[in-house]
Order: structure tokens, then sequence, then C-alpha cells
């Protein structure tokens, strides 16, 4: 998409929230962790190479992604950090990340020895990823961990710079799962320091398992959602562990205000009928913009004053219940502050049954995204 816009529907992105939200994290981690911004998703739809750069100004030591195109997105913005990939990458792909010096994850030891006939003569740098309970990326068992430290013994161009896990539940109260996990971690830990003699970071710990549990994060933290201003979870927030301060926020304005008539209907299915005259309004945003049809009936801001969505939210348009007239342009607030009252991330989330992750990262990039 084009980068200039001129429809009036904008996401603000407050990097100085970001930077705050990275500062409040050092303040609590020990002095020798260190930081890997998440800016995986094009930055949970904030704008990698933006929160990239806050990012490491404000003191992340390193940046994460999932894929390889995102490695290579802040490469060529001409970011130099170091930068780890999460999922799995084409073993035919990897001399691409040698190339840019980016590291990926690995976990098969039938991936590196076909790694290997596609490298050049510079070195790869990997993450071992060991699966303890997440079910999703990496080895479970001992046998595994020796049959890849052996095919790396012998691999040449490789090398090892890390390992890491990722917890399922650091996010919940009941901590019975996230132990086991470590306690899988640990075994596999002593396993691999019996036959690895090299130093390698270790990272386990995402925003969730970061802020509660700072002192035992070993080299790195990978800090992504709290980095974004939003908490982990409801459990996590009421711990009031860390304060934070969400960079995303979204707004649009009045293009259309009209007066109907008592029993008219308003947008497709004719689903929502006035019960007597009122005001209307229409903002330009719909699902084509990530804005689903479910969000019928939440609220939006308009002069820190709150009103409804009534009908169908349509492909491009959304029409809003007005407490009354109000000019063309009148800027409505869809996700975050508006004149003393504010609309959170949490709050959208819970009202379309899910978890905060999800929103920022649905909106569309037909959207653009203002740094302030
Ligand atoms: N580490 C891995 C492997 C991830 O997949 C993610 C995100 O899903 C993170 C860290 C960051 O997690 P959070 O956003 O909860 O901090």
């Amino acid at each position: 998409m084009s980068d200039v816009f001129y429809r009036p529907t904008w996401v603000e992105v407050n990097l100085d929230a970001v930077a705050y939200n990275i500062a409040q994290m050092k303040q609590k981690l020990p002095s020798d962790s260190s930081i890997f911004a998440v800016v995986k998703a094009d930055g949970y739809g904030h704008g990698a190479v933006k929160v990239a750069e806050a990012a490491l100004q404000a003191g992340a030591n390193a940046l994460a992604v999932a894929l390889l195109e995102e490695a290579l997105e802040l490469r060529h913005a001409g970011i130099k950090a170091p930068i780890l990939v999460f999922g799995w990458v084409a073993p035919r792909d990897a001399r691409i990340a040698s190339e840019h010096d980016i590291t990926l994850t690995f976990f098969q030891a039938e991936w590196l020895r076909e790694v290997e006939a596609h490298l050049n003569s510079k070195e790869l740098k990997l993450h071992m990823k060991w699966d303890t309970g997440m079910g999703r990326l990496g080895i479970r068992t001992e046998n595994e961990l020796k049959s890849l430290v052996e095919a790396l013994q012998t691999a040449d161009h490789i090398n090892l710079t890390g390992i890491y896990t990722h917890f399922a539940t650091a996010d919940e109260d009941d901590l019975t799962y996230f132990i086991e996990q470590k306690k899988r971690f640990y075994h596999l830990l002593s396993v691999f320091n019996r036959i690895w003699g090299e130093p390698v970071d270790i990272h386990i710990g995402n925003s969730a398992a970061s802020i509660r549990f700072p002192e035992k994060m070993h080299d790195f933290i990978r800090f992504g959602i709290a980095m974004y201003g939003l908490y982990p979870s409801q459990d996590v927030r009421n711990k009031q562990l860390i304060n934070l301060k969400p960079a995303f926020s979204m707004h649009s304005r009045l293009v259309h205000v009209k007066n109907v008539a008592r029993h008219e209907s308003i947008s497709y299915g004719a689903t929502y009928i006035t019960d007597h005259a009122e005001w209307i309004g229409t903002i330009p945003i719909g699902y084509a913009d990530g804005w689903p049809r479910k969000l019928q009936g939440m609220e939006v801001l308009i002069e820190g004053k709150r009103m409804p969505i009534v009908g169908r939210v349509c492909m491009d348009q959304t029409m809003i219940r007005l407490d009354k007239e109000y000019p063309v342009g009148t800027k409505v607030t869809l996700i975050g502050k508006n004149n003393g009252d504010e609309i959170e991330m949490d709050e959208i989330a819970n009202f379309l049954e899910t978890i905060n992750y999800e929103i920022p990262c649905m909106i569309s990039e037909r959207v653009p995204r203002i740094y302030v």
C-alpha cells in the first residue's frame, strides 16, 4: 500500500511508549540480561521497522521475528542489530540468512545436514529450540538433543550461539505447568552442558515470564506484547508488577451525519431499527480494515463520550448512534484515549472473546500507521 493516504482513518503509534515500556522492563532485569525486541507480524501490527529502531535506541540489544522475510525487511531498512528468526526456514534459504547475518532456529538433525549443503563460506548462526511443553517447535528428548549435538559437531560453517524454550502458561496464576516446563528445560540443559563445551546464550522468557521472574531469565528475554504496552493477561496485569503505556491507538472521523426517523433501519440485514428519531454518524472503517462485523454493539469515543456501533459493520464503513448532531470531520476514537475516557485494547479483545495480541495484528495495512 502507498505511503500517501487520504482517508480519515488512521493508527497512531507512540514510539515514546515503546521506549518507556522497555525502560520499565530494564529496571527489573539484572544488568547481565539483554532484550530481544519481538517485532514479528509487522511489530504486532505497529510497524516492524519503526518499532525495531525505537526499541534498539531505548536499549533493546537484538530483534526477533517469525519469518525470514520479516528479518530481511529489517536488514533492508538498514538495521544492523542481531536478528533471530523463531520459525522454521527451508534449508535451501539458510544461505540467504547467513549472507545477511540472520540467526535461524533449528530442531532437526536432518535439517542441519541439508543446510550445510546450501551454505557458502559465510557462517550461519543458529539457536536450538527445545519444546518443554508448548508442543509447537523444538526437540523434546535427551536422545534428540544428543543427535542434534552430534550433527553440529561435524557441521561446517555453522555456529550454535543460543538455546531457547517457550512457555505455554507463564501468564496464568497457576504456575504448575510453568514449573514443569522449567524442570524439563533444566534437565535438558544439564545433559547439554555435559556434551557441549562452548558458551551459548540461553533465553526462556516471553513478556509474562520476564515480568514475573526477571531475575531468572538468563542471557536474554524475548519481550513482545509488553513492549507494545499491553499486558500478557489479566492475571499478570492484576499483579501490578510493571507499569506499561499502550503504544497503539486508532481513530477516524465522521464523514456523514444524518437524522434518521423513528423505525428506520441501519446497514445490511436491517438488524438495527431506530427507537425514535436518532442522529447516526458514519465512519470510514470496516471489516476490510480488520474491524470485524462482530464489533456491532461495541462503543467508540467522541468528545470523551461513549457511543454504540449500530447495524452491521460493512466492508468499509461503520455506523454510530450519536447523542446529538456533530459536524462532519469530528474525531472518533476506536482504540485509545479521547478527552478523558479510554477504550483499551483489552476491552475490544474481551468484546471479541479473544486476546489483546490479536487486535493490532488484525488491523490491516490499509489503515495507515502514523508515528508520534
Ligand atoms: N518468544 C516466542 C518464541 C514467541 O513466539 C513469542 C510470541 O508469541 C514471544 C517470545 C513473545 O511473547 P510475548 O508477546 O508474550 O512477550
